[in-house]
């Protein structure tokens, strides 16, 4: 069974836990707090603000194909200015997130994604996925549907619009990352 690991970077508040979480949750349902859904941030502290890289451990089925995926969440309150290089370094594939609630979450991931190439040393081959959370807050939305699209070009990235809180395509974002890792 081939193993892939992944790592979870973007702005502090924006659902990198929540994302991870409800993935590992689909996969592992046992190994989670069960009462975490609903539960306010100040009573789950370390799951939710996380003062340390977690990681999580996931088997699921891509194509038919049965794979390993470790997923590293990173703390929510890492400074990309001191982005560990390490992450970068030792991940296969990454996962770049945003709030669809807020715009400047997008310029955290495009400095995160600069920094990915660099460390790379490439452009190309490089797995990533970009993701935007909260799309069940939709009053609260202030990135356009427009400016994803725009985005998705001139980056070249698949990005997805989703919401953790309604398990809105959680799934799709880890698969294609699984796909693009697969493939190299
Ligand atoms: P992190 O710092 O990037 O890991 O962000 P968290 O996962 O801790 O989430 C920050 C806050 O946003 C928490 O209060 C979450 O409950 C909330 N949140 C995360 N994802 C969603 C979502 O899809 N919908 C809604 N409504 N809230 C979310
Ligand atoms: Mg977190």
């Amino acid at each position: 069974m081939r193993k892939f690991n992944a790592v979870v970077l973007g702005a502090g508040g924006v659902g990198k836990s929540a994302l991870t979480i409800r993935f590992g949750k689909n996969v592992f349902i046992d190994q989670y707090n069960p009462t975490i859904e609903g539960m306010s941030p100040a009573l789950s502290p370390r799951l939710l603000t996380d003062p340390l890289p977690e990681e999580y451990r996931c088997e699921l089925i891509v194509d038919g194909h049965k794979c390993v995926l470790e997923i590293l969440d990173t703390p929510g309150t890492e400074q990309f200015t001191a982005l560990n290089e390490k992450y970068l370094k030792n991940a296969r594939g990454f996962l770049l997130v945003f709030s669809l609630t807020q715009e400047s979450s997008l310029r955290d991931i495009d400095s995160i994604r600069q920094q990915i190439y660099l460390a790379k040393g490439t452009e190309e081959d490089v797995p990533i996925v970009v993701v935007g959370t909260k799309l069940d807050l939709s009053n609260e939305r202030e990135v356009p549907r427009a400016t994803i699209h725009e985005l998705a070009q001139s980056w070249k990235l698949p990005f997805y619009e989703t919401s953790a809180k309604r398990n809105w395509h959680v799934t799709d974002v880890f698969e294609d990352l699984v796909r693009q890792m697969r493939k190299r």
